[in-house]
């Protein structure tokens, strides 16, 4: 560092000591000013600033102290060095020179050798800390500028609404991201930062990895990756990434940019919303129906089901359209796509096929009741007018059903079998449905005339109870009757309640009926009882259903109250299957039954594989031997076994057993030689109307 072209100032009152110096410094190549009083020394140095002073003590006037501390205290001239320059020897002087700011001293007269090298020395501390000065203004003003940068980077990359992500490769970590990356992931920034790679979406580190050492060896995808990113809140988002690598350092930086694509997945899923359904109804289209059709069918295939194809075509919707415009038209395409929906079972499906016809889809479970019920359903629905505009419409439809496996297998094949039979409603009529296949017409019919018999006989009570009397085997006498329903359709022949139960149940009334059972057994004990008869015995049957659906305890304690009889004279009798159907309920409704105080006999016993361990917890009073059994009980060793072994069954129990369908001496005579306690069956009477029961038991007669 050149410090022989350095300015040295020299202060001094006497012009011999400023002489010498001079001589002495310029000897050695640097530049001298001159000042013979501190405050000209001042003056100098406020229009030339040297690199060095030299600076006289003892002065008139501002003596070297006070212009020290004058040059130090001012940020201007305060890095100047200074020597201080003194006769006095003294140590106080030194001291009070060097307070005053001065870097070094020196003892008049001044040694020359000395003067050069402190003079040296001072200039090279004075031109290293410039150095470092104007270094450090560089080092200042290149740190501003980058921050400077940085800033508006920053800022461009928060104004952008794309999400920016850079990540380390070597570390596979995020090391920069911008502020549509929180909004777009729901992030606060400092949360994102530690957010592991891995749990932004559905690529593992490993996959990652791979990903961006090809993007870095220039083989990455050129065209943006279409994917999602999993946000905080564990929702998933639909992006559009664009990646690629730069290196800094010995580091590759991964820049992902991501663009929400939510909206326009949005508008897509509109398209195809709009391609696969009905504007009009918001019911799947045609193309849906049948892909949901084909997906049925795939379905029912695996698991061996059933389904029914129904097409549903309005009659004479052109009529509507064509007196009262296609707006109301519209509007009563709506109305009534809404109550065909509301005749659907949640897996069903309703589509719109073509202007007044519609289709379902509907899953059976039960036979072809499932597709009978669902037209009749959808033809009450229809039933009631549509009032639009002040007018009210009344609609009607043809229907046709088409049956998966029976009628076809293949989705445009049951469309095509079931439009067929639609058809053929038409023909015959419109209102009304057709199955494809004739038979089934048949039966359908015949079952739909029954239901609506039945309907009519639950309005009108048309049903009449008839009674079996039971015979104990201890003294040959009625000990107890059965109640035993009866429907007499007027025209028709007797239908066995074996069959119209079943219907009753699948219709939903037969809680109501086996209330009315119920009420009028007890009814007609309590008559009994108080027109001074023996008292006997009644039992009723009662459906599993009224277990299950119904509230067979408060309707069997309403009866007894309402009657005002005893509760032990009603007996129930529940079948052996109907009680395995939900065991635990069933146990709970036997105990409360049980606590009334009513009896409780299981019938058809042995046909409903009880097990022993349920046996035990049934709190029951009686087993009745199914009629299966006793039919050949006779003729037949398996029977005669089974027989015994569930009289020997009840025994063990402390169980009362009873015999039904007994028909022959020779069955009662085994009956009674294996020790069973009651019978019943023909043998003895049939089921007898009221008044008939009433001549038998009048008789007391004894049947053995
Ligand atoms: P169940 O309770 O086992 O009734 C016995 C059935 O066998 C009765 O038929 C009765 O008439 C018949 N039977 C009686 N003795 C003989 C005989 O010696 N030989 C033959 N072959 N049959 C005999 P029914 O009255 O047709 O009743 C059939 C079933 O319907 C009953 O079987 C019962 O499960 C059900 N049922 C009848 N009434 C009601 C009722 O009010 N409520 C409920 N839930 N079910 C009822
Ligand atoms: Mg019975
Ligand atoms: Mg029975």
């Amino acid at each position: 560092m050149p410090t022989a072209s350095a300015s040295v100032l020299i202060v001094d009152d006497e012009a011999q000591v400023r002489k010498l110096l001079e001589v002495l410094l310029q000897h050695q190549g640097y530049r001298t000013l001159t000042a013979s009083s501190g405050e000209e020394a001042l003056a100098v140095v406020g229009q030339q600033p040297p690199d060095l002073i030299l600076l006289d003590i003892m002065m008139p006037g501002m003596d070297g102290f006070q212009v020290a501390s004058t040059l130090k205290t001012d940020k201007a001239t305060a890095d100047i060095p200074i020597i201080m320059l003194s006769a006095l020897g003294e140590r106080s002087a030194r001291i009070s020179g060097l307070e005053a700011g001065a870097e070094e001293y020196l003892s008049k007269p001044v040694e020359s050798t000395e003067l050069w090298l402190r003079v040296r020395n001072l200039l090279r501390l004075k031109a290293s800390a410039d150095y470092l000065k104007s270094h450090n203004l560089v080092l200042e003003q290149q740190l501003q500028q980058r921050t400077l940068d940085l800033e508006r980077f920053r800022s461009a990359m928060d104004a952008s609404s794309d999400a920016v992500f850079l990540i380390n490769r070597s570390t596979m970590s995020l090391i920069e991201f911008n502020l549509s990356a929180c909004t777009v992931l729901g992030y606060a920034p400092d949360e994102l930062l530690h957010v592991d790679l891995a749990d932004f979406g559905d690529s593992s580190i490993g996959q990652l990895e791979v990903l961006y050492d090809l993007i870095i060896a220039g083989d990455g995808p050129t065209e943006p990756i279409e994917t999602r990113l999993r946000c905080k809140n564990g929702s998933y988002v639909p992006v559009e990434i664009h990646r690629h690598a730069y290196k800094t350092g010995d580091e590759w930086i991964i820049v992902g940019v991501v663009r929400d694509i939510t909206n326009s997945k949005e508008s897509e899923l509109r398209l195809l919303k709009m391609a696969r359904y009905d504007t009009l109804t918001g019911l799947p289209n045609r193309n849906l129906f049948y892909t949901s059709l084909q997906m049925g069918l795939t379905q029912a295939a695996q698991s061996g089901g059933q389904l029914a194809v129904v097409t549903v075509n309005l009659d004479d919707f052109k009529h509507v359209n064509e007196t009262w415009g296609h707006l109301i038209g519209d509007q009563m395409l709506v109305e009534l796509s809404q109550r065909l929906s509301d005749c659907l079972n949640v897996d069903d499906t309703l589509g719109r096929m073509d202007g007044d016809e519609f289709a379902l889809i509907v899953m059976i479970r039960d036979g072809q009741t499932d597709s009978v019920q669902m037209v009749a359903r959808i033809r009450e629905a229809l039933r009631t007018s549509c009032h639009l505009e002040d007018h009210d419409m009344l609609m009607t439809a043809s229907m046709g059903i088409a049956l998966y496996p029976d009628d076809g297998e293949e989705a445009h094949v049951l469309i095509q079998r079931a439009n067929t039979a639609m058809n053929r409603a038409k023909q015959v009529g419109r209102d009304t449905f057709r199955f494809y296949t004739s038979q089934m017409n048949i039966e359908a019919m015949a079952r739909l005339e029954i239901e609506a018999a039945l309907h009519e006989a639950v309005q009108t009570q048309a049903f009449q109870l008839f009674y079996q009397p039971k015979i104990s085997l201890i003294d040959g006498r009625v000990c107890g009757l059965e109640a035993l329903l009866r429907w007499h359709r007027s025209g028709y022949p007797a239908v066995s309640p074996a069959v119209f139960i079943p219907i009753l149940e699948n219709m939903g009334l037969m809680t109501q009926v086996g209330k009315w059972v119920i009420d009028s057994v007890c009814n007609q004990i309590a008559h009994w009882q108080r027109s001074g008869m023996a008292p006997l015995q009644v039992a009723v049957n009662v459906s599993g259903l009224q277990m299950l659906e119904g509230d067979l305890i408060a309707d069997v304690q309403q009866a007894i109250t309402n009657s005002g009889i005893e509760p032990y004279w009603l007996e129930v009798e529940l079948t052996e299957s109907s009680l395995m159907e939900n065991t635990p309920h069933t146990i709970a409704s036997l105990q409360k039954l049980r606590a009334i105080g009513v009896k409780i006999s299981i019938d058809d016993f042995g046909t409903g594989y009880s097990s022993l361990a349920y046996l035990r917890r049934f709190p029951i009073d009686k087993l009745k031997i199914d009629i299966a059994f006793i039919r050949e009980v006779t003729s037949n060793p398996q029977d005669a076994a089974i027989a015994r072994t569930i009289i020997e069954l009840a025994r063990t129990l402390s169980l009362q057993v009873i015999a039904e369908g007994v028909e022959t001496h020779e069955q009662l005579a085994f009956l009674i030689a294996n020790g069973c306690d009651q019978v019943q069956g023909y043998l003895f009477s049939r089921p007898l109307p009221l008044d008939e029961i009433e001549v038998l038991l009048r008789e007391a007669r004894y049947f053995i």
